[in-house]
């Protein structure tokens, strides 16, 4: 499947350098850096809004819990103020037994109401009749002088911070005396501890006008400073008995404390974690409520989250990788595949311009060819033309001599026709006739021989051939006394051209001849074996020639190798011997014999069309 082209667009260059580990690497922590300030800040964001919401709310229950208690004896004063026994002691404040019955009354509704004390002043503060014997506290003159209606002051005897109600019984236009409700917040404050201490996290403090904390959740900070005292305002603040202890330390809050979002602070003191301060201001009673929520956990959720976001970073650079890299992959392998269709039309023109060459070096191979063949077909002519003429002298010989016998014969036989003798007459005739006969095959031969050959090939008796191409030959090996040894099976019949074959032979028994023209022992020998099961069968012509040395062996077949006198061989005979043998299916080959002949061997096979079996050793003279 072919593959489309990769995306030339988007980001080539950032793929490229993302390819490079350095760089890919430091994306990746770049990213995870990004996604662990991101989801950090997010998170510790929404922590802080949730927290400071939460703490909100609390801050405005605790207030509203703080203004409910403080106001739930508000009533109490002004209807102390309107009780007869009241008024009457106002009017005769000096009556002891009216001060003994309001002291009861106060002691009652004291006990019933839950407050700490109640009493009633004459307008320099001096108790006139209360519900348990006492001594006004010390800012009771500077609350009666500022015309205030309530005030903090601290009990020396309890410790706590008490809280005190004014009403002031005005008679005629003039202050008659004060009516003093008192009652102490420790139970308030004993609850808030109480849940400071179920809720860690929260802690809630309030400050009294000077900023000193008067009621807190954490003992420790009881009457601590809000913000930072030096040493003097300490000294004043001491001094204002307001406090009944040593002031704590200072918790260094900021002057204004937001509201709704609250503010990070970190309190001087030893362990101290960041905390989130909020605060409320009781404006009626002039205190301020102040929340501080521990961070910690918003911080450890923000860490988790922060983790969580350097793990997203982590996988949006790894998925950055393995998209930079599948682009890369992508785009070597379009890249090989667009080499390899190079390499492909690259090599179909290799090929087509090979081929072209190759038609054309066929097309001059096939003229050569034809050449050649021309050539061959020439070199045969002249082969035969060469056969032919060194056959000439015997031939002229052969045929000299029996025309001189038939002159001798026939005027012999006219002398005798004369004298009447026709018997010897006849006899004569018939050696004549013979003569002719025999004269007449030698010139048959001659014509065959020289007739170009047609490329027929059929049935041909073995044994004919043979004896034809000896009989060629025949004055050459009367003339050595040679007697040719033949054992070939007289039915024989091989697949080839009669006229090819006896030149074939020919040739070999010629070149038998020569070889044993200076030999003492001459003999010819022409063998048939079956090869194949009888399929094809392995002629051999065999001589006690003077043979040929082991050099010269492989060079027999090749043209114009010969090794005889200027004049006599051409080299040609072996070379048109073995292509004739050739076309007709089979191979010639030499080999040298060992002793007793100790000359050639030459040996071609041939199809065979039949044998008629008959393996009888036919010898005949030549
Ligand atoms: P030519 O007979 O014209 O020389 P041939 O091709 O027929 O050409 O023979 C080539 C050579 O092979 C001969 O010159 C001869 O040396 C060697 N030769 C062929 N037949 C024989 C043989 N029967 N015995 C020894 N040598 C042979």
């Amino acid at each position: 499947m072919p593959l489309s082209a990769p995306p030339t667009r988007p980001l080539p260059r950032l793929t490229g350098l993302l390819s490079r580990p350095g760089v890919a690497l430091g994306l990746t922590a770049l990213l995870m850096l990004l996604g662990y300030t991101l989801a950090h800040r997010l998170s510790e964001r929404s922590g802080r809004e949730q927290l400071s919401a939460l703490s909100t709310e609390r801050l405005e229950l605790y207030a509203t819990n703080l203004a409910a208690e403080l106001g739930r004896h508000a009533y109490l004063p002004s209807l102390l103020a309107i009780d007869p026994a009241v008024q009457a002691l106002l009017q005769q404040p000096a009556d002891p037994a009216r001060r003994a019955a309001v002291g009861q009354m106060l002691a009652r509704i004291n006990v019933r109401a839950g407050t700490t004390q109640i009493f009633i002043a004459d307008p320099q503060g001096q108790p006139l009749a209360a519900s348990e014997p006492l001594t006004p506290p010390v800012r009771l003159a500077e609350a009666l002088a500022q015309q205030r209606d309530h005030f903090f002051a601290a009990d020396p005897a309890t410790g706590s911070s008490d809280f005190y109600l004014l009403h002031a019984v005005r008679r005629q236009g003039l202050n008659a005396g004060v009516i003093v409700v008192r009652f102490n917040l420790a139970p308030l404050e004993a609850t808030w501890v109480d849940m400071g201490l179920r809720s860690q996290g929260e802690r809630i403090l309030v400050a009294d006008d000077q900023d000193v904390v008067i009621m807190s959740s954490v003992q420790a900070w009881k009457y601590a400073v809000l913000d930072r005292a030096d040493a003097p305002r300490r000294a004043a603040l001491q001094a204002s008995a307001r406090y009944p202890q040593e002031l704590g330390p200072d918790l260094d809050l900021p002057a204004s404390l937001e509201n709704h979002q609250g503010e990070q602070v970190q309190l001087p003191l030893p362990g101290s974690r960041p905390l989130l301060a909020q605060q409320r201001q009781l404006l009626p009673l002039g205190l301020r409520l102040v929340a501080l929520s521990d961070l910690s956990e918003v911080r450890r959720a923000a860490r988790q989250a922060a983790w969580g976001g350097a793990a997203a970073g982590a996988s949006v650079g790894l998925l950055l990788l393995y998209l930079a890299g599948r682009r890369r992959a992508l785009r070597q392998l379009f890249l090989a595949q667009s080499q390899l269709q190079q390499a492909h039309a690259q090599l179909e023109q290799l090929v087509d311009s090979r081929t072209a060459e190759l038609r054309q070096t066929n097309a001059a191979l096939k003229t050569q060819i034809a050449q050649r063949l021309q050539t061959e077909g020439e070199l045969l002519q002249a082969s035969k033309l060469a056969v032919l003429g060194q056959m000439s002298a015997g031939l002229s010989h052969e045929v000299n001599q029996p025309l001189t016998a038939l002159r001798a014969l026939a005027r012999n036989s006219q002398r005798l026709l004369e004298a009447g003798r026709s018997d010897a007459v006849a006899s004569n005739l018939k050696i004549m006739d013979d003569m002719v006969e025999r004269m007449g095959q030698i010139t048959r031969q001659l014509k065959n021989f020289a007739r170009k050959a047609e490329q027929v090939t059929s049935a041909v008796s073995l044994q004919d051939c043979v004896n034809n191409a000896l009989l060629l030959l025949e004055h050459r090996s009367r003339a050595l006394a040679l007697q040719p040894e033949l054992a070939l099976p007289a039915g024989l019949r091989v697949r080839a051209e009669a006229n090819r074959l006896e030149q074939v032979l020919v040739n070999l028994f010629g070149n038998a001849l020569d070889a044993m023209r200076n030999q003492a022992e001459r003999r010819l020998r022409v063998l048939a074996e079956p090869l194949e099961q009888g399929r094809r069968v392995k002629i051999s012509v065999q001589d006690s020639g003077e043979g040929v040395s082991e050099d010269q062996l492989p060079r027999l077949f090749e043209p114009f190798f010969t090794t005889k006198p200027a004049g006599e061989g051409l080299g040609l005979g072996l070379v048109i011997s073995a292509k004739i043998v050739h076309e007709f299916g089979g191979t010639l080959s030499a080999r040298r014999l060992p002793p007793p002949l100790g000359g050639m061997s030459f040996e071609f096979d041939l199809e065979v069309e039949t044998w008629h079996a008959q393996d009888a050793v036919e010898s005949k003279d030549v």
